[in-house]
């Protein structure tokens, strides 16, 4: 196995600099209702006011700020249906150079459409059929264009760890943590930046119930792959982690927990209802796996991000009707 080297905290920190004045210092809010039942502190989080509305802007952002002119002028190529398309395509509008995403022929419109407004080129492909990453790497190839992956990128995770790097500046140490958790670039990031801000406090990844790989891979010490989950938190339908991620994680993180798509649904019905607030599914994994621990979370101040806010209206009426 080659060994990797990883990235620091020296990374977050430099990362901060980068997006400073582009993405957002998002809030960190509290419900005084959730902390009378749990009897507990609780300190939200709120990325789902971040640009684009989800964490990942942190990270295209860093990485894009990173390219060399050579880069710029190729463009960046990057493969997703998801938050990571549009904080691709933001941050590429943003720094002035042209984008290509890579998008299922079956992806919503809207999302498309969200995508190809930040001024992306999208490229479509058949889902059953065809290879995305293989297409990813060809239009790299033939075009001069750098692929940026979701995840598994030392850049990438470090951007996406100024989050938690704001958040214990805010409020100071905490004694637990709750991030969501899919192929961990957010879960590694959170970790360098806890780790060196608050070194006591427990670090838990949260996953959805019916995606364990990543519980499985703490567990057992290797990275387990599994099929593509079926759960509404989309964002972490992933099917294993990434080299530098778990790297980070397997050597950083307390624990992976999950929690069922029923309680993910009762979350964003509680954030909804009383924090006023949209929290895609996805979001709302950290809430649903303290709303679980409870008893052992009594008395402690506790973190939890809410990673992102990007749902469907309609959908999101679908989940609170059901
Ligand atoms: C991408 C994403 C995640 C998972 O992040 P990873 O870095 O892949 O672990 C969680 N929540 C939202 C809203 C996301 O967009």
């Amino acid at each position: 196995m080659t060994t990797l080297s990883l990235p620091t905290y020296a990374d977050v920190e430099a990362a901060a600099q980068r997006i400073a004045g582009h993405a957002n210092r998002t809030p960190v809010n509290t419900s005084r209702t959730l902390n009378d039942m749990l009897g507990a502190e609780v300190f939200f989080k709120c990325e789902n006011f971040q640009r684009m509305g989800a964490f990942k802007f942190r990270g295209a952002f860093n990485a894009l700020s990173k390219f060399t002119p050579e880069q710029r002028k190729g463009g960046v190529v990057a493969f997703s249906s998801g938050n990571h398309a549009q904080g691709i395509a933001l941050s590429a509008k943003l720094l002035g150079m042209p984008a290509t995403i890579v998008m299922p022929h079956d992806a919503p419109a809207a999302k498309i459409a969200a995508t190809k407004g930040y001024g992306a080129n999208v490229v479509v492909y058949d889902r059953y059929k065809e290879d995305r990453e293989a297409i990813g790497r060809d239009l790299a190839e033939k075009h001069g264009m750098t692929l940026i992956p979701p995840y598994d990128h030392p850049d990438v995770l470090a951007g996406q760890g100024t989050a938690a790097k704001e958040l214990f500046e805010e409020v100071g140490t905490l004694d637990a943590l709750f991030t969501p958790l899919g192929g961990g670039g957010l879960l590694s990031g959170t970790a360098l930046a806890t780790r060196a801000l608050a070194p006591q406090c427990q670090l838990y990844g949260v996953e959805p119930e019916a995606g364990n790989d990543g519980q499985q891979s703490l567990r057992s010490g290797s990275i387990v792959h599994i099929d593509t989950p079926k759960t509404i938190a989309d964002g972490a339908q992933t099917q294993y982690l990434g080299n530098y991620t778990f790297g980070i994680i397997k050597r950083d993180v307390t624990d992976i927990v999950t929690a069922s798509d029923a309680q993910l649904v009762q979350a964003m019905r509680f954030f909804a209802e009383r924090m006023k607030m949209i929290v895609e599914p996805t979001g709302c994994l950290g809430l649903a796996a303290v709303t679980q621990m409870k008893e052992a979370l009594k008395g402690k101040r506790v973190g939890v991000i809410i990673s992102g806010g990007n749902v469907d209206i309609a959908r999101f009426c679908e989940l609170m009707a059901g």
